[in-house]
Order: C-alpha cells, then structure tokens, then sequence
C-alpha cells in the first residue's frame, strides 16, 4: 500500500503559524525555534517525512514545558528522615526565607557600617549573636561544616600533625571523609587509638615537635557501642593546652541549645565544648540549627582572628542572603522558649505522634480513593533526624503504607506530580511517613492526588 506523503514543514513555516504565537510568547524564538529543528530532524533521522504542522507544534509544546519546568522543585519529604540532605536538609523559617530573598533582590548594609560611612566587615551580622548564644570569644561563618573544618586546619596546621582517633575517622554522606578533608588543608593526619577505643595516653605518645593541633571529630551518623573508650574533650584539651596547642572539636550538627528540654537525645552544645577547653569549635547551620547551609566557627579569639587573615576565609565566605537568613535563626534562638513552634527543623523533631497520626489518617482516604484495589493503612513507624544527627535515636511516628502488586508504578506516579511526593519503600510496602507533612500541607497533598495520570 503506498501511502500520501506530506513534506515535513520548514522551520520558518511552522514560526509563522498562530499557534506558535503563544509558544513564542511564553518561551521566546530561539527556544522554540531550536525544539522545531529537533523534533523535525528527529523525525528525518526516523524516516519519518509527514507531518501535520500542529502536530510538530503539540510537541514541540511538550518540550518546551519540560525544558522549562524549575529543575530544583519543593516536594513533599515523607523518607522520615527529618534532615535529610539529599532533599535539601532543613526547611528554614518563613521569616529567614524572606529576609535572604529581601537581601537578595536589593542592595544591603553586607559590608558597610551606618555608623561611620565606612567599609564594614560581613561576620559582624552573625559574631555578636553567635558568641552571645555559645560564650565564644569570636565567631566566624563560612560555607558549610566541610569548609569550617578545612578553612580551621588550614590555619592552624598546615604542614603539620593533627592526632585524630581511629574511631572518628569518619565519613558523612556527599564524600565528606575526615581523612580526604585533612589531606587537602595541608595538615598531616596522624591517626591514634583503635577504632573502638583511644585513651589519653595515645593522644600524649603521638604529640611532638611536629603536631600543629589535635581534633575530635564528633561520631556524628554511627555509633560505637560495647567495649568503647574515648576521651573526654575537658581531658583532651588538657593535653593540648600542656604542649601549647590548640583543640580544634569538629561537632557536626551540634545544637544551640539542649535538646533534652523536648525529650530528644543530648546532642553536644557548641557551648559545652568551649567550656571544656576547645580553642574552635566548628557545627553546620543547616543541621540541627534549622537554618541556611553554612559553616559556624565559634572559639578563641586570636584563632578566629587568623582565620579571617587566611585568603581561603575569602574562597568559602558566605553571600548576603545566607547569611542574612542565618541573622534571622540566630536571633530566633535568644528565646528558646518559643523555639520550637518557629524553628521548623525543631518543630518537626518534637512533632507530637498523635499529632502525626492525625494526619497520616486524615491523607489516608486521599490515597486509598487513589488506589483502591491496594491495602492502605496508618501504621506506627520511626522518623530519624538525618544528616548525621543522633543516628541511633528514632522518633516514634506514624505512616500511611500501601501495600499491594506494582508499588513501583505508584513511587513513580507519586515522584511525577507537580509536588513529588518522596516516600521510602521497605518490606514490600510504600511508607509515607506523615511527620513532615504539617496540616498546612495536607489540603494540597491531597488536592494533587485527585489530579487525572498514570496511576500504575
Ligand atoms: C555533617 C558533618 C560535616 C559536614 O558538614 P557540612 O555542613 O555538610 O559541610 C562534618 N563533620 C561532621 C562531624 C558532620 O556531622
């Protein structure tokens, strides 16, 4: 049978349609023009020589719409892990959100002082609260964590020892390794101790001429249990002090404040280590803390001081609008007491489980209506904190699970919405655990659910 073949129509023929009008409106010439070349060479390198222009046009549309679709979206963390890194770690507060995006869009005092008309110094938005809430002398920020603790030992060893424990050789996801980082700030890692045990005397026989500072890296994602020993940081700095080092303590997360005062398990406060004697104390600001990604230094005064002197201070400073928004969460923490309803990182780490399971309940019916030939049910489940925080320590929340053939098709339905919905899949269940799902959020959960799609 020989089929009527149409041409392929030409680029500038299909520019000059007025459907392609809109498509030039929303997405501008060069875009579209450059989807009409691929979708028509594609069609020539398939054999494919018809063609209706509006069917060229429809997808080209879909092209368009995918290529200029926001590659970085929101979407709806129901892993449960709370601080999960992958995902962005900790939301920040509405009012730090803004006023980085404030600080973003205009012109701001970064670097200059009101008061005398002169150039100012960035830190000085964020050192005064940061010693206020640590008893630090001094306080720097920078990047993230990794750059604290390279910008740290890049200062104060370079070319020289750091005694590190074999137990604190760590690894935190994203190829952060103790090791790697040391090697690349020029210091020389000198490990002593066991994996399971390091005493004082380890870290003593290892100083010498050559030791330029020992570190403590907090066992931030795992933990060591059974026949352990590891030495205290007020011992620690002890033994630095007496052969005129400095102590250096990598906390990780850390926290600003105790947070057994909502029954969660101790995390070491960045004051508690300078009390015992740590000279710089570095922790991250989107753990814990719930704010911007950023790495804070808190210490000695000269130490901080040299490390504002260090020109790799100036490769891993921060921009105005993280730091502005770090500015915001600091001041949030002078009054504790309303911490955990304006801190969302903290408010959803002392989520109450009846809370949760309220709304795991609520978004149920949404899901079994979804999916009615599959078992969906609200069961007891563990959040974990993430990003290294209190590995071992799980929260006791709640989840809607599905249950059924094909739960691939529903991750990946559940992945497509316009706000993918990020569960974890274990024991031949989908688990969406509700405990990021706040009730604010529930409506426009449950809204895009109803939407029309593949539905596996
Ligand atoms: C998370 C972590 C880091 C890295 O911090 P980032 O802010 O991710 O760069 C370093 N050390 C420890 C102990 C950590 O837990």
């Amino acid at each position: 049978m020989i089929q009527k073949i149409s041409p392929l129509p030409s680029v500038d023929a299909l520019l000059r349609t007025p459907e392609t009008s809109v498509l030039l409106t929303r997405f501008g010439r060069p875009a579209v023009t450059a989807a009409f070349r691929d979708i028509l060479s594609a069609r020539r390198a398939a054999g494919t020589f018809g063609g209706q222009p509006a069917d060229v046009i429809g997808q080209a549309a879909d092209h368009l719409a995918v290529r200029f679709t926001r590659s970085q979206r929101p979407v709806f963390n129901m892993t449960g892990t709370v601080l999960h890194t992958n995902l962005g770690r900790s939301p920040m507060p509405p009012e730090a959100a803004e006023a980085a995006a404030e600080a973003m869009r205009n012109a701001t005092t970064l670097e200059y002082d009101l008061e005398t008309g002169q150039r100012g110094e960035r830190d000085t938005h964020i050192s005064r609260l940061l010693c206020d809430l640590t008893g630090a002398e001094a306080a720097t920020v920078v990047n993230n964590n990794a750059a604290a603790v390279m910008l740290v030992l890049n200062t104060l060893a370079p070319g020289k020892e750091v005694p590190v424990s074999r137990g604190e050789l760590i690894e935190i996801g994203g190829a952060f390794r103790v090791p790697d980082i040391m090697s690349r700030s020029g210091a020389i890692l000198k490990e002593v101790g066991t994996t399971n045990r390091t005493h004082a005397r380890d870290y003593k026989d290892a100083i010498g001429p050559a030791t330029g500072a020992l570190m403590r890296v907090h066992q931030a994602n795992y933990a060591i249990v059974g026949f352990t020993a590891m030495v205290p940081a007020a011992t620690l700095s002890g033994i630095a002090h007496d052969a005129g080092i400095p102590l250096i303590d990598d906390l990780g997360s850390g926290s600003l404040v105790d947070l057994e005062r909502w029954g969660l398990p101790h995390e070491p406060t960045p004051r508690e280590s300078l009390e015992a004697g740590a000279d710089v104390v570095t922790f991250s600001g989107d753990k814990l803390l719930g704010g911007p990604q950023a790495g804070l230094i808190v210490g000695r005064g000269n130490v901080i001081a040299a490390l504002n002197r260090n020109p790799l201070k100036r490769a891993l400073r921060l921009d105005k609008g993280r730091l502005a928004a770090l500015e915001v969460v600091l001041r949030l923490y002078l009054d504790p007491d309303r911490l955990a309803e304006r801190v969302p990182a903290l408010r959803l780490l002392t989520r109450p489980e009846s809370d949760i399971r309220t709304t795991a309940e609520r978004i149920r019916g949404a899901l079994a209506a979804r999916w009615p030939d599959r078992t969906v049910t609200v069961e007891p489940c563990r959040s974990q904190i993430g990003s290294g925080a209190l590995p071992v320590d799980l929260l006791v929340s709640s989840a809607v699970t599905i249950e059924g053939k094909g739960l691939e098709n529903i991750t990946k339905f559940l992945r497509s919405l316009p706000r993918p919905v990020i569960g974890r899949v274990a024991r031949g269940q989908i688990i969406l655990d509700c405990r990021c799902l706040e009730s604010g959020d529930e409506e426009a959960f449950i809204a895009q659910l109803s939407g029309t799609g593949d539905t596996g």
